[in-house]
């Protein structure tokens, strides 16, 4: 293997369509941009993609905790982290995901986008 070879970091598919779903179970779908052109263009108008907000979140708080140690280890920071728990021997499931989200929900909540229940 060369050693120059390319290091791609970033959530997994498994834990991309986690992210996914519960984007769409808090019903935030809607607010996702539908191509990097929109995204793009939703970011340069200080909007907000609750998608991308989720990942960056999950992203942050493992740097945040471990600085770039997981990019070594596993390209996904939350396999990552699931790894070490397990390591570690902690059983509770892991819910930064739906944390994430919630915390979406409620900027978009807040932002008077979306009714609160
Ligand atoms: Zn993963």
């Amino acid at each position: 293997m060369s050693e120059n070879k390319e290091i791609k970091a970033g959530m997994c598919i498994e834990h991309w369509n986690q992210i996914r779903a519960e984007v769409e179970k808090q019903g935030l779908t809607k607010f996702v941009a539908k191509s990097t052109e929109d995204l793009v263009r939703l970011m340069n108008e200080g909007g907000r993609d609750p998608l991308m907000g989720a990942h960056n979140a999950i992203m942050g708080a493992v740097i945040e905790k471990s600085g770039m140690a997981w990019i070594t280890v596993n390209p996904c920071p939350y396999c990552f982290v699931i790894g070490q728990r397990k390591a570690n021997n902690i059983t509770e499931p892991l819910d930064w995901i739906e944390g994430a989200v919630e915390d979406e929900l409620n900027y978009f909540k807040e932002k008077g986008l979306i009714e609160s229940q």
